[in-house]
């Protein structure tokens, strides 16, 4: 990945020039957004100061949803209209989740994208729909908070999130209308919160058992980069299983196996909260809606009942540090992150097991966002002081060739990888068969101003009339920053592809120059654009009304009709090396204007030759 280390080029942007930067915590059971303010990464509350937003979303009847704390509190009387914990399910297919314990609380089908569905009484939902409403939950707060539009987001997944479940969490947050800057793993961002990266090197273990799922890496640190060297942990083990196994045991003390799905839910809720009790007290009281009978839990019982939990997450870190290849000694630090590590026995059990205090200074809710916040920060560039980023983002955007030598862009610099974009384009001249692709990487508009990557041909499009043929163009960059470029003709299906390696050969520093090249041209490039266009355009309506004079030029018009257009033509001819792009435009126009009566004419005689307008983004080069 070395090759997408790039330096940003060191704008200074004055105070009002911040942008609005937000980490978020997309969570099982709880998400959070953080910002830096005044140089501090915090995270932001809501109106009534609540920081976490319960990650559950409640559907109404009649179309309404709620979010967060009162959609918690409607689980209870609408359990499959409240799905909650929908994190386990992101990316996942029936056949993945069926075993899930949160499974069970749900009706879930199956769909053709290989998601599952929540059936809810205002329909089919599926994850990634939920996580968007959180999001949006979040983002709306955060623009509250701040004032103005989010410019960008850093948002976290677990670190062994696998394709499908970070895409899933992409598209979240484009349905949402976010603009990701990148995925960060929960790990490096708990890292980053407490500023490990300042110190030069060091290996880090953070420990991460939230409500769903428990979580080991050790990073080691290089050079202010964050490397993963290993993961462990289980999906199926958090909070959630802590509050099963309190639930388990008062069925037991109730003598009742709770098989009416409301009940179960209330169950639940009681059990967190006694849980969470246990952490400050020893002991916490237990009540039901539908009994007298009053429990009583001790901190000693549910100690035992989550005991071999807790001996499990630590054989999973003896197991990941055996696999990073590191001993217990080589540890410079170990962070405890997730609202579960608050039980005093987890903590124990982490202190013991790693022979030292873990850091548990920050709140271990909030750490992962306010680490994502950081990160947040810097990758939009308020931090210009920062230098190298690890990004897995494309440093430069990627574009091809269209007409007048110019770029168009498919791919924005700093899109996070694997990526796919795809745009359409068509045909310059009637009957052209063949087209040629070429693919740059720059900021610039100018192709000259660009670096080529690749030149490829698609060939054996049907003949057709120019702007007829639907060419799909489409970008795909792998997580190893891997590019390959499909052009397909939708009509026949006829496809050419390349492959190439975006960065390769450019050094950081000619990044750097690229891009700092591109802000200074900015203005000029834009010029350069205009006049680009302002040509192009000319030239098709120069070239098809031509192409429709040599046919019925004689027929349809009176002498003195073909002598105007044929005066404004050549004016416009003339004008071509103009670099006065509003000359062109007025010369143009002019032209179209003299030509209105011969191409009504050509309609009527139910001709379609299209006289000029043609698509900006049709390609340039034609090969036979
Ligand atoms: P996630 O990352 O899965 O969204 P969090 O880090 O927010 O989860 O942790 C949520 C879990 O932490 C829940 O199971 C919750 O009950 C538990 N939790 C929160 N506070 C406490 C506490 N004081 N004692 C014990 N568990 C707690
Ligand atoms: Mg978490």
């Amino acid at each position: 990945m070395a090759l997408l280390q790039i330096s940003e080029p060191g704008r200074t942007p004055d105070p009002h020039q911040r942008k609005r930067a937000v980490g978020i915590d997309l969570g099982t059971t709880n998400s959070l957004v953080a910002s830096v303010i005044s140089g501090t990464a915090r995270t932001l509350p809501d109106q009534s100061g609540q920081h976490m937003l319960p990650s559950v979303v409640h559907y109404g009847s009649e179309g309404n949803v709620v979010v967060g704390e009162a959609a918690r509190a409607m689980a209870v009387d609408y359990p499959e209209n409240t799905l909650a914990s929908v994190k386990r399910f992101m990316g996942r297919g029936l056949s993945d989740v069926k075993e899930d314990s949160s499974a069970r609380q749900y009706r879930l089908s199956d769909c053709d994208d290989g998601m599952v569905r929540f059936e809810t009484s205002a329909g089919d939902v599926s994850p990634v729909e939920v996580s968007a409403q959180i999001l949006l939950a979040l983002v709306d707060r955060a623009q509250e908070t701040l004032a103005g539009t989010i410019d960008g987001a850093v948002i976290t997944v677990p670190a062994y999130f696998d394709e499908a479940q970070r895409q899933a969490t992409k598209d979240a947050a484009t349905l949402a209308g976010i603009p990701v800057l990148r995925l960060l793993s929960e790990p490096t961002a708990a890292a980053l919160a407490y500023g490990l990266d300042q110190s030069a090197q060091g290996l880090v273990a953070v420990y991460d058992l939230g409500g769903g799922t428990f979580d080991i890496s050790i990073l080691r640190l290089h050079e202010g980069l964050f490397e993963v060297l290993s993961t462990g942990g289980d999906t199926a083990l958090g909070g959630d299983d802590f509050d099963e196994a309190i639930v388990g045991w008062v069925s037991e003390e109730l003598g009742e196996l709770e098989t009416d799905r409301a009940r179960y839910r209330e169950m639940l809720r009681e059990a967190r909260a006694a849980k969470e009790a246990l952490s400050s007290n020893e002991t916490a009281q237990m009540r039901f809606s539908w009994t007298e009978t009053r429990l009583t839990l001790s901190r000693e019982k549910f100690e035992e009942m989550i005991s071999e939990s807790v001996t499990q997450t630590v054989r999973t870190c003896r197991r990941t540090l055996r696999d990073a290849g590191v001993g217990l000694e080589e540890i410079d630090a170990v962070v405890l992150v997730g609202g579960s590590t608050r039980v005093p026995a987890v903590r124990e059990a982490v202190a013991l097991w790693s022979g030292r205090e873990p850091l548990a200074d920050l709140d271990p809710d909030r750490v992962v966002a306010t680490g994502a916040a950081l990160q947040a920060d810097q990758l939009v560039g308020n931090r210009p002081g920062d230098e190298l980023l690890l990004l897995d983002v494309i440093p430069l955007s990627l574009g091809i060739e269209t007409m007048g030598n110019l770029v168009e862009k498919i791919v924005p610099r700093n899109s996070t990888i694997p990526l796919q974009r795809a745009q359409e384009f068509t045909t310059y001249k009637d009957g052209q068969t063949a087209m040629a692709i070429h693919v740059v990487q720059g900021e610039r508009e100018l192709v000259s101003d660009c670096r080529s990557l690749a030149r490829f041909e698609l060939r054996g499009i049907p003949p057709m009339v120019a702007g007829a043929a639907r060419i799909l163009v489409t970008f795909q960059v792998d997580a190893d920053g891997l590019l390959s470029v499909t052009a397909r003709e939708e009509g026949t299906g006829v496809e050419s592809r390349v492959q190439v390696q975006p960065s390769y050969g450019l050094r950081e520093e000619e990044i750097a120059n690229m891009l700092k090249a591109s802000f200074e041209h900015a203005g000029g490039d834009k010029v350069a654009r205009q006049l680009a266009e302002r040509r192009l355009e000319a030239g098709q309506l120069l070239e098809g009304l031509q192409a429709a004079l040599d046919v019925d030029g004689d027929s349809l018009l009176e002498v003195a009709e073909r002598e105007t257009i044929d005066r404004e033509m050549l004016a416009l001819q003339k004008m071509l090396d103009s670099e006065d792009d509003r000359e062109i435009k007025r010369q143009t126009e002019r032209l179209s204007r003299a030509s209105e009566v011969f191409a009504g004419r050509r309609m009527n005689a139910s001709i379609s030759v299209a006289l000029s307008g043609q698509a900006l983004d049709s390609l340039d080069k034609e090969l036979n």
